[in-house]
């Protein structure tokens, strides 16, 4: 199968050779013909399945016939409005549309909260084709007067499964409302249950569905690995698996925002460069904070869930749970950041003995259980008792959709950093 057979416009298939794709991936092989037809669809497809392409291409396609040259704002009204849960995501998906619309004069624009609200209205009102956007931000922009879309007729929902964890449902709800009722939709979610199902069914005309992404279950080309650790000291069997194994790209995953600062301090005075990233960072913070990770100015990017939704960081080979979620399905999520498009990925979970629980949920999940290799000189202590996780006070997962109160202590306590050998200057997130 190659891309040509798929029925896209020379433009499009230049971009993407360009960009050195040599064969579509299974949810683009399967979705962009039918998107090109004007179906409605709902894919089952998580980050790292190329399921961005999937929309994007059939969406420019579908565009390109309003495509002007001209400066007018009137040339360029909007057409396609695709929704996505966090601020990195929105970028990331504007960022495609560019790269795959170099050849075609549509103009794209991504309106997020956390930053000023004036350089984005002032984008708006040259008028664009393609507005990517964050719920909250879109309802703003849309309250005061800014968005004319009466000549909508795409709309996509990225990760609709996130954007509900998130409590977006009222403002995807207000935001359909405010769309014209005729036109194509697009909802892309990596799990389906029955909220998203409900959503779908309201949404969605005559869908078709695609799912390449097998319900709850992690791409085969991860090799997950359970390390069996005391909680005491988690953080130098990480920097010791981070030293031994030369890791140069490392996204670890910590419960809480407080915990990722944490840690990411931690790590760079032992040496490893570390930053966080997490809501409540500013804007600039977290696309520094991404770009330092990407070029490899930094080892270690310390994330919560919610920060690392969508992040593309392409062929990302190691993600570690330094604390497990709290709910079993965010590991699958957390996951999906490694074994992207053809290369394979490591995924390492630190588990203490206060974590057995959330442990035993994720095996369930996975109905499987995987490898737990003690690591030497880290062996747990068996006299340990477990304690309860201080965010949820008991093990038992919050409900989907609920979130811990900010600033919510990390339950690892941490020994003291230690005086490893200092390979670099340190900096410490901020
Ligand atoms: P996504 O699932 O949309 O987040 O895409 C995951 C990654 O796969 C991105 O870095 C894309 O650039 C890459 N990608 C998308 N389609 C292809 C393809 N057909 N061949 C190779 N890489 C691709």
């Amino acid at each position: 199968m190659s891309f040509d057979s798929l029925g896209l416009m020379p433009e499009l298939l230049r971009a993407v050779r360009e960009e050195g794709y040599e064969t579509p991936t299974p949810v683009q092989a399967q979705a962009i013909p039918l998107l090109l037809e004007g179906r409605d669809l709902m894919a089952g497809a998580q980050t790292g399945t190329g399921k961005t392409a999937a929309f994007t291409l059939p969406l420019l396609q579908r565009l390109a016939v309003h495509a002007s040259a001209s400066a007018s704002p009137a040339r360029h009204a909007t057409r396609a409005v695709v929704l996505t849960p966090t601020r990195e995501l929105a970028m990331q998906v504007e960022q495609s549309i560019r790269t795959y619309g170099r050849y075609i004069p549509l103009r794209s624009t991504a309106i997020f909260g956390g930053v000023g609200v004036n350089p984005q209205i002032a984008l708006l009102r040259r008028g664009v084709e393609i507005l990517v956007a964050t719920p909250g931000r879109f309802l703003d922009l849309h309250g005061q007067g800014v968005l004319d879309l009466r000549a909508v007729e795409i709309l996509v929902l990225d990760e609709a499964d996130r954007m509900l964890d998130m409590g977006f449902i009222r403002d995807i709800r207000r935001i359909l409302a405010a769309l014209p009722p005729k036109r194509q939709n697009i909802l892309c979610s990596a799990t389906f249950n029955p909220d998203i199902r409900g959503l779908a069914a309201s949404l969605l005309t005559d869908p078709v569905s695609v799912d390449v992404s097998p319900r709850n279950s992690t791409a085969d080309r991860v090799k997950q690995v359970v390390h069996p650790v005391d909680r005491g000291r988690k953080l130098a069997l990480l920097s010791h698996l981070i030293r031994q194994q030369n890791m140069q790209q490392v996204l670890v995953f910590t419960r809480t925002k407080h915990g990722a600062n944490r840690l990411a301090e931690q790590l760079s005075r032992e040496g490893i460069l570390s930053s966080a990233i997490h809501g409540n960072k500013s804007q600039p913070q977290r696309v520094k904070a991404l770009e330092d990770f990407k070029k490899g100015a930094i080892t270690a990017l310390v994330a919560t869930d919610i920060a690392a939704r969508g992040l593309d960081i392409d062929q990302l080979p190691h993600v570690i749970n330094y604390e497990l979620p709290m709910v079993a399905e965010d590991y699958v999520h957390r996951i999906g950041r490694t074994g992207r498009a053809g290369s394979e990925g490591e995924a390492l979970s630190l588990v203490c003995v206060d974590e057995h629980k959330l442990l035993s949920q994720i095996f369930r999940l996975l109905k499987r259980e995987l490898p737990q290799l003690p690591v030497p000189g880290f062996l747990p202590d068996p006299s340990i008792k477990a304690e309860p996780i201080a965010m949820g006070r008991s093990a038992s997962p919050r409900p989907r959709g609920s979130r811990p109160p900010a600033g919510t202590p990390s339950p690892q306590r941490q020994p003291r950093a230690g005086s490893g050998p200092a390979r670099t200057a340190s900096r410490a997130s901020s």
